[in-house]
């Protein structure tokens, strides 16, 4: 058996005085590795096709997983009683008081941290417009410029897709595509409004708004 490192209390209660940890009967071990592969506290190592209890003091106290799965019921332990008794002797509640305060204060924090990151994930600060129509007389890019003069937003990547010059001359739909920025990295679902109303003014098809 590996000498083990010295164990963190149990509320309070050094580890070491406490009976709690599993007992291999070999005989009956028929080396299933199932223990081994379960236990996440590396209590077990295989030796010879056996499992053996390498650090057992390192088993969690009050489990009994292990013991539970074994297809031999190889695995025992020491009754809960001693354990029971441990825990009225040192009064050990309070300790687990103080703890679970602790506990409520760290998940108050991480909830909160969650829903901040949540809400700045709702923020677009970018998106990308896609749309169709006859822009030549619509004037369109005029409009647009307009839309943005003196505001903290901006359009870029802007391409105007015109299948066929003859085909624009005959006023055949083109494709025009750009992207909504902010400067200031803020919220552009008010701004993106805007620019759909623009299109729907200028008898434009809005064919994608798609955040970024
Ligand atoms: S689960 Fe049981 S039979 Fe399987 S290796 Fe562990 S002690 Fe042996
Ligand atoms: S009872 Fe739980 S912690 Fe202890 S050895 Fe078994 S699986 Fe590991």
């Amino acid at each position: 058996m590996s000498t083990s490192t010295e164990k963190a209390p149990w509320h309070g209660i050094p580890r070491g005085d406490i009976p709690w940890y599993p007992t291999i009967d070999a005989e009956t071990c028929i080396g299933c590795q199932l223990c081994y592969v379960t236990c996440g506290r590396n209590v077990f190592e295989m030796k010879e096709a056996h499992a053996v209890a390498v650090d057992p003091m390192n088993c969690a106290v009050g489990c009994s997983t292990c013991a539970n799965i074994c297809p031999t019921a190889a695995i025992s332990f020491p009754p809960l009683d001693a354990v029971w008794k441990l825990e009225r002797e040192r009064q050990i509640f309070r300790t687990v008081k103080k703890e679970a305060q602790r506990k409520e204060a760290r998940e108050e924090v991480r909830k909160a941290r969650e829903a901040a990151q949540k809400a700045l994930e709702a923020v677009s600060t970018r998106a990308k417009v896609e749309i169709a129509g006859e822009f030549g007389e619509k004037r369109f890019l005029v409009r647009l410029e307009e839309l943005i003069e003196g505001r903290p937003f901006d359009i870029v990547n802007l391409r105007l897709e015109v299948p066929t010059v003859k085909g624009a001359k005959q006023k055949a739909p083109s494709y025009m595509t750009f992207e909504v920025t902010s400067e200031r990295q803020e919220d552009i679902s008010a701004f993106l409004g805007e620019i759909k109303q623009l299109v729907h003014d200028a008898s434009l098809v809005l064919v994608s708004d798609q955040r970024l």
